[in-house]
C-alpha cells in the first residue's frame, strides 16, 4: 500500500471502526431493539454469470465473491437488497454451507488468540482449540477427554471441570452439552461461555455492557461449585453434523452422517409412531434411525451417562426459548409431584430472550417428540435432564452474544441452587461398607407411572437427589437379598445419608 493511500485510508478505517463500535455499544445498552434472530434475515446468495458480472458490480459495488458456482461467482448480498437481482433474473442459491454466511471462520480458526476464537461462531477445530486452551490455562481445574467417536471417526470431546480434574471424585456429576443438532451453533456457545466463566479464563465473548448485567460467578460461588461437583461439558455431541453445516450445506447439519436425528434415537419410547414425534426415513429432518440407540454418537452419550449417573443435564438446542422437562411424549405420565417441572420453572424465569414476542418459559414439550436424550436420562437414571432451547438461531454474532448472555441466568440459577441445596447425597452399602449393586431408591411420596427404577451407582453406591417441592423425603431403599430400609429426612441444605443394608 502506498503512503498516499495509507494516509487517506487509516483515518477512514479508524472512523469506520469507531462508528461501528459506538453503534453496537448503543444497541446493547438500550436492549430495546428487536434482534434479527436468524442469519437469513441478513444475507442472501446469488450466482452471477460471468457475462453479468460487470452490471452486478455497477449495482452492488465492491463485493467480493464468496465462492465459485458452476456458471459464475456466488455473492453474499444483504437480504434487504435483492430486488434488482430478482428483477434481472439472477439465480438465488439457497443451499449453501454456513461458511458462505460466515466466511471469517477461516481467519478465526487459524488465529492463536483465544479472544479471536470467541469473537464468532465456532467450527469443530475451533472448539478443539478452545478446549485445549482451557486445559492449558487451568490444568488444576479441568481436563479434556475423548469419550468416543462419531460415524466419520471424529472425536467427541468432553471436559471435566472440577477441583482435582484428573481423578474420579465421589461428587455429584452434572453435564452441559451442545450440538446434538450440528446446525444449532449457539448451543455450543452456551456451553463454552459457562465453562469459560467457571474456569475464569480471559476472553469470554459478551460485551462489557452486557457483562455488567449478566455477570459470571463471584470467587466464592466458583469455589463452591468447583469443590462440590464434577461439571462435565460436551460442546459438540454431533461433530459430523457440525462439519456438514459449516462446509457442506445448511440443510445437512442437523443430523449425523447417516442422516439420523440423534435426539430421536435414544431408547425410551423410541419410534412411538405418534404423528410428528419422529421420522421413519433418512429423507426427513427428524429420522429416528433404524433402531433405538443405533447411532455411535447416541451410544457414546449413553455410555457416558451410565458411567457418570448425572444428577442434572442441560442439552442445549435453539431457538424455541424454552426449558423443556421430561417427559416430552404424549400419553407418557410424569411422576407426581413433578420434581423436574419444579426446577424448570424456577430456572427458566430468570433467562432473558431479547425477543419481545417470546420469553423463556418451562414447558413439557413443544410438540410430542420421542427418543430424546432427556426422557431417556430421566427414565433410566432419574437424572433431571432438560432440553434448553435458546432464543436465537445463528444470527450475526453481535446479536448472538445477547442470546449467550441471556442464557447465563438460567445455568447460573441451576448451578447455584444445586450448590446451596436442598440436595441429598445418598450412599447405599452393605455391612462391610461395600456398595450394593442394583440397590433401588424409592420416594414414598412420589407416584411414578412408567415403572421407573432408579438405582445407585454400581461402583460407588451413590445416588444424588434433588427434592423439588418435597419438604420431607420419605425414602425407601431396597435391594435383592437385603432388608428394606426406610427413613424420613427433612433436608434443608446438603444432606449426606449413608444406608447400611443388612441381609
Ligand atoms: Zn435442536
Amino acid at each position: 500500500m502506498s503512503s498516499v493511500h495509507s494516509r487517506l485510508l487509516f483515518p477512514l478505517l479508524f472512523a469506520l471502526l469507531l462508528a461501528n463500535s459506538c453503534r453496537s455499544g448503543m444497541r446493547e445498552d438500550s436492549e430495546r431493539g428487536e434482534p434479527t434472530i436468524h442469519w437469513w434475515g441478513v444475507y442472501s446468495f446469488y450466482e452471477v454469470p460471468f457475462a453479468g458480472e460487470e452490471q452486478f458490480r455497477a449495482e452492488y459495488g465492491a463485493l467480493e465473491p464468496i465462492a465459485r458456482g458452476s456458471r459464475g461467482p456466488i455473492y453474499r448480498v444483504p437480504a434487504a437488497k435483492t430486488e434488482w437481482l430478482e428483477e434481472n433474473g439472477y439465480r438465488r442459491i439457497n443451499d449453501v454451507p454456513f461458511r458462505y454466511v460466515d466466511p471469517d471462520i477461516d481467519r478465526r480458526r487459524e488465529s492463536d488468540d483465544p479472544a479471536v476464537w470467541f469473537s464468532g461462531y465456532k467450527d469443530r477445530e475451533t472448539v478443539e482449540k478452545i478446549l485445549l486452551y482451557f486445559e492449558k490455562s487451568r490444568p488444576d481445574l479441568c481436563r479434556r477427554y475423548v469419550i468416543g467417536k462419531s460415524v466419520r471417526n471424529r472425536p467427541i470431546e468432553a471436559l471435566r471441570i472440577s477441583k482435582n480434574p484428573e481423578v474420579d471424585e465421589d461428587e455429584p456429576s452434572l453435564m452441559f452439552n451442545g450440538a446434538h443438532h450440528g446446525n444449532e451453533l449457539l448451543s455450543i456457545d452456551y456451553v463454552l461461555d459457562m465453562a469459560a466463566l467457571l474456569l475464569d479464563v480471559p476472553g469470554v465473548p459478551v460485551s462489557a455492557a452486557l457483562r455488567a448485567r449478566f455477570a459470571g460467578f463471584t470467587p466464592e460461588e466458583r469455589r463452591r461449585i468447583l469443590e462440590s461437583f464434577e461439571v462435565w461439558i460436551v460442546p459438540v455431541v454431533n461433530p459430523d453434523g457440525l462439519d456438514d453445516y459449516w462446509n457442506r450445506s445448511i440443510h445437512a447439519g442437523r443430523k449425523n452422517a447417516r442422516g439420523v436425528d440423534l435426539n430421536r434415537n435414544y431408547p425410551f419410547y423410541w419410534g412411538t409412531g405418534q404423528t410428528g414425534a419422529s421420522g421413519n426415513s433418512a429423507d426427513v429432518h427428524d429420522y429416528r434411525g433404524p433402531s433405538a440407540g443405533s447411532e455411535p454418537e447416541t451410544r457414546v452419550m449413553m455410555d457416558f451417562a451410565e458411567r457418570e449417573r448425572f444428577t442434572v443435564v442441560f442439552s442445549y438446542h435453539t431457538f424455541a426459548t424454552r426449558v423443556l422437562f421430561p417427559y416430552t411424549i404424549d400419553g407418557v405420565m410424569n411422576p407426581w409431584p413433578d420434581r423436574a417441572w419444579f426446577y424448570a420453572r424456577s430456572w427458566a424465569g430468570s433467562g432473558e430472550s431479547f425477543r419481545r414476542e417470546r420469553q423463556y418459559e418451562a414447558a413439557r414439550k413443544l410438540y410430542s417428540v420421542d427418543g430424546t436424550d432427556q426422557d431417556w436420562l430421566f427414565f433410566k437414571y432419574g437424572t433431571l435432564a432438560y432440553i434448553v432451547e435458546g432464543s436465537m438461531n445463528s444470527p450475526v454474532y453481535s446479536e448472538g452474544l445477547r442470546s449467550i448472555a441471556g442464557m447465563r441466568p438460567i445455568w447460573k440459577a441451576a448451578l447455584l441452587q444445586m450448590a446451596a441445596g436442598p440436595r441429598l447425597e445418598l450412599k447405599v452399602v452393605d455391612a462391610s461398607g461395600y456398595p450394593i449393586r442394583g440397590a433401588e431408591i424409592r420416594l414414598l411420596d412420589e407416584v411414578r407411572f412408567e415403572n421407573e427404577r432408579w438405582t445407585v451407582h454400581p461402583q460407588t453406591g451413590r445416588f444424588d437427589l434433588l427434592p423439588g417441592p418435597l419438604e420431607q423425603l420419605h425414602l425407601e431403599i431396597a435391594a435383592d437379598g437385603y432388608q428394606t430400609a426406610r427413613k424420613k429426612i427433612l433436608c434443608k441444605n446438603i444432606c449426606k445419608e449413608k444406608f447400611y443394608l443388612t441381609r
